[in-house]
C-alpha cells in the first residue's frame, strides 16, 4: 500500500525498487513539486524543471524563476523527458537527491520545440562568443 497521503493514482505496473513509494519502503513527506522532466540520463534519476513565480516588490510584478530538482524515478513510473510529473520530498537518496516522482501527469505540449529552441539559442551564444574572441586576438596581433 502506498505510504503517500495524497490521492495519487497508483502506477499500473509493479516494480521491485526498494526506493519506490508504492512498492518499496520509501516514505514521503514534506513538499511537493510539479515539474517537467528535462533529463533522464542518470540511472533511476530524473532531472525536473519547475517554474515558479517570484514576486518583485519594486515593480509589483511577477517574474519566472526556474528550479532544477533531481528526483528518483521508480521503474513503475518510468518518466521520460517531456513528462509533467508530481514529485514529493523524501529522505535523501543521494547527495543531491531527496525527491521522488509519485505521479505522471501528462506531457508538456511543445516540449521538443522548446528544447530545440534552447539548443539553437545556446549555439548562437557560443558562436557569438567565439567570434568575439577571434576579434580580440586579431586586435592584439595588430598592435604588436
Ligand atoms: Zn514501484
Amino acid at each position: 500500500m502506498p505510504k503517500i497521503v495524497l490521492d495519487v493514482k497508483e502506477p499500473k505496473e509493479k516494480c521491485e525498487d526498494e526506493n519506490c513509494p508504492f512498492h518499496g519502503s520509501l516514505r514521503c513527506r514534506g513538499r511537493t513539486f510539479i515539474g517537467t522532466i528535462i533529463s533522464t540520463k542518470m540511472h533511476k534519476t530524473a532531472v525536473a524543471e519547475s517554474v515558479r513565480k517570484h514576486y518583485i516588490k519594486k515593480y509589483e510584478r511577477y517574474e519566472k524563476r526556474r528550479t532544477k530538482i533531481k528526483a528518483h524515478n521508480p521503474l513503475c513510473i518510468n518518466a521520460k523527458e517531456g513528462d509533467i510529473v508530481r514529485m514529493m520530498e523524501c529522505r535523501p537518496l543521494s547527495k543531491t537527491k531527496n525527491f521522488v516522482i509519485i505521479e505522471k501527469m501528462g506531457k508538456e505540449k511543445g516540449f521538443k520545440e522548446r528544447i530545440e529552441a534552447l539548443e539553437a539559442a545556446k549555439f548562437k551564444e557560443t558562436k557569438k562568443e567565439l567570434e568575439k574572441e577571434e576579434g580580440e586576438e586579431q586586435d592584439a596581433a595588430g598592435e604588436s
